[in-house]
């Protein structure tokens, strides 16, 4: 079992992206019913005053160090942790290996089409994956139960959820039972850079560790969602002096 750290009063994982692909392949074969969650600093952020959110996290059986900010704090707290578990890398990974493992994926969310126009991509990046349903993420309560019934009835290994944070985990968090799916990942922004509604960074911003800003800069609604970094990097300092004395 991979040591968790405590980042701001989240448990997350430290571990490789090799590490937690072969985690959720194994709850998947244990049909084991999880949730996996990826968390970056803006997650982190969201869990000190929402919580609900910080309770599903500290459930979760896998929480991956999504984002360069998460690695930094744990670094900075003392700790070892060997590399970044993008959402996005680990959705690639685990998609790349289902097609040989015959793992089963349903994608939920984001806005109408984009799930299907991912699926299509996955069929052409990973030949013989089955992506078995797909659903948009724009819903009302009354749409649920259909949405529900839909996702039983393709029966998944393996759920990808992307309907922002924290919406996602709670979604996930409340139908857990119901849904009785192997693992379910909440994976934010995944299909949109799959359909190509989104761009992922160059290569060189995600080597210097700059993807949060190339995000920030290119979804100008995000762009004040980047003030959340320099409030990360302070609380985490904070964390680590009152955890210290
Ligand atoms: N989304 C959705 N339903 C909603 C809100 C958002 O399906 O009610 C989708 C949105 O279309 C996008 C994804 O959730 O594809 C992630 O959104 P965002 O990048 O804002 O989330 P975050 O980075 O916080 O995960």
């Amino acid at each position: 079992m991979p040591k968790k750290i405590n980042i701001l009063g989240v448990n997350v994982d430290s571990l490789t992206m090799r590490e937690a692909v072969r985690q959720v392949e194994q709850y998947m074969d244990e049909k084991a019913g999880v949730l996996v969650a990826t968390a970056n600093a803006e997650m982190l952020m969201r869990a000190t005053y929402d919580q609900e959110l910080k309770d599903i996290l500290n459930a979760a059986a896998l929480v991956v160090p999504d984002g360069a900010g998460t690695v930094w704090a744990a670094h900075h707290l003392g700790h070892a942790m060997p590399e970044r578990v993008a959402g996005y890398d680990l959705a690639q990974e685990l998609m790349r290996e289902a097609p040989a493992r015959g793992y089963r994926i349903y994608f939920f969310g984001s806005a109408p089409g984009v799930a299907d126009k991912a699926k299509a991509k996955a069929e052409k990046l990973y030949p013989g994956i089955q992506v078995v349903g797909t659903r948009n993420g724009y819903f009302g309560p009354e749409d649920e139960p259909e949405i529900i019934a839909d996702i039983q009835a393709a029966k998944p290994d393996l759920l990808l959820c992307a309907l922002g944070v924290p919406k996602q985990e709670k979604w996930l968090k409340k139908y857990q039972q119901e849904l009785g799916v192997p693992v379910s990942i909440g994976v934010g922004g995944t299909f949109d850079v799959m359909a190509g509604v989104m761009k992922r960074a160059p290569r060189w911003m995600q080597k210097a560790k700059l993807e949060w800003l190339f995000r920030g800069m290119m979804q100008p609604k995000r762009a004040g969602r980047l003030m959340a970094l320099p409030k990360f990097v302070f609380k985490v300092h904070h964390f680590k002096h009152e955890h210290n004395r």
